[in-house]
Parts: structure tokens; sequence; C-alpha cells
């Protein structure tokens, strides 16, 4: 099974994703994790990436599609996998689509997390990350049993440093812009599907599992 997940930047696809991964047996696949990743190891994509992610900005195509479409050849994407966080653009859709077709395969579903932006903003001043592990938490939503700390690898929580208000804004825009025309490319595909993304995250995940089967 082959899920891509669409939604503004804190509309909880991470958060989706992690669940549909764990449920259906495939990897999470997400280019923020892979992008915060190289940065913590210092490495020269890492460098390239964080100028236009600290801009809230999305970070230049060819810098992301290659790495996606590389990854798919892992042994662990056998049997599908979740995206979160790409394709960002009609470009890397395009992309995507060419890479799927050359090897007889296509996209299953397109997931569209519905939020609208001023429950974002609430949503991301409030998001925490593990320094050590990359889970997601919100303090008031979704909170570590000791404040701080993470509940799965007692890492300690920091704001991301594209959560700020400002960045948020930022990010909010380009969503719009970039990345929202997604949902009627992958209408026409006849492969979205929408949900209601303002609810408690059981009920989104409820709602998914409805579309995607048991
Ligand atoms: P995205 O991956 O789309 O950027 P996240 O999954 O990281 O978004 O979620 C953004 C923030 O909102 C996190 O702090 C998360 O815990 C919280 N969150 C996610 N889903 C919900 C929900 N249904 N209700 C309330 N808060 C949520
Ligand atoms: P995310 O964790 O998905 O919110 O992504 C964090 C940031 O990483 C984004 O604001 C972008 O700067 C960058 N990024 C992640 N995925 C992509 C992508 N597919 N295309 C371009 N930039 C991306």
């Amino acid at each position: 099974m082959k899920i891509i997940m669409l939604g503004a930047p804190g509309a909880g696809k991470g958060t989706q994703a992690k669940m549909i991964a764990a449920k259906y047996d495939i990897p999470h696949i997400s280019t923020g994790d892979i992008f915060r990743a190289n940065i913590k190891n210092g490495t020269e994509l890492g460098a390239k990436a964080k100028e236009y992610m600290d801009k809230g900005l999305l970070v230049p195509d060819e810098l992301v599609v290659d790495l996606v479409i590389d990854r798919f050849k892992e042994p662990d994407c056998e049997k599908g996998y979740v995206l979160d966080g790409f394709p960002r653009t009609i470009p890397q859709a395009e992309a995507l689509d060419k890479a799927l077709t050359a090897i007889g395969e296509s996209v299953d579903y397109a997931i569209n997390v519905e939020v609208p932006d001023d429950n974002i903003i609430n949503r991301m001043g409030g998001r925490r990350a593990c320094v050590g592990c990359g889970a997601t938490y919100h303090i008031v939503y979704s909170p570590t049993k000791v404040e701080g700390k993470c509940d799965t690898c007692g890492g300690d929580l920091i704001i991301r440093d594209d959560d700020k208000p400002e960045t948020v804004k930022n990010r909010l825009s380009v969503y719009h812009e970039q990345t929202q025309p997604l949902i009627d490319y992958y209408t026409n595909k006849g492969i979205i599907a929408e949900v209601d993304g303002t609810v408690d995250m059981k009920d989104v995940f409820n709602a998914i599992v409805g579309i995607l089967g048991e």
C-alpha cells in the first residue's frame, strides 16, 4: 500500500503517518525527519536544507526528489510506504509518478488531513520534538508523562526552530501557494481521501482506517 499524507504544516500528518506505519507494517518516510537527521549529523545536505527550513521555505526539488526515490529501493519498502511531507510541489508529484510508472506501480491513496489555518498556529506553538528520537508531542493535546522528557527514550524536548510564530506564517503561505495545488492533482487522479484533522487524533486515525480498510 502506497500512501501520501497531504495537509498544512502541523495538520497532524506525522502523527497519523506513524500510526498508519505501525498498523499496516509499512515504513513511515518523512522528508522533514530525513533533513533534520542530516542537520543533526552535520552533513552537507543538512547544511543546505537548513538554509531554507529556518526561513520556512521549501528545500529545492532537486535536493529532495532523488533522496526519496532512492529510499524506495530499500527492502523495507517492498510492501509499500507512507510518505509524510513529500511530494510538496507539483514537480515533485510528477517526478514521483514518473519513477513509479517506470516500475509499473502507482500511489494508492493521497490522504488530505484538513485543518484550518487558525488551528495550525495554535498547534505549532505547542508542538515539542525529542532531540534523541524525533518523537512528537503537544503540550496540551499529547503531553509527555514527565514534563520536558520524551516518553520513549527520555531525551530532552525542544521547540523546532521552524515552529516559531513568524516562520509558521511563512510556512503556511508557502503551503497554500505550492503544496495545496496537489489536492486538485490527486483529485484528478481519483485517489484523494479527505479527513477532518480538527478532531481528536484517535478519531482522525479511525477515519483513516475507514478509508484504508482493516
Ligand atoms: P505535521 O506532521 O502535519 O507537521 P504533527 O503530526 O507534527 O504535524 O502535529 C502537529 C502538532 O499537533 C503536534 O504537536 C501534535 O502532537 C499535534 N496534533 C496532531 N494531531 C492532532 C489532533 N488531531 N488534535 C490535536 N493536536 C494534534
Ligand atoms: P516537515 O517536517 O514535513 O514539516 O518539514 C520541515 C521542513 O523541511 C519544511 O518546512 C521544508 O523546509 C523542508 N521539507 C520537508 N519536506 C520537503 C519537500 N518534500 N520539499 C521541500 N522541502 C521539504
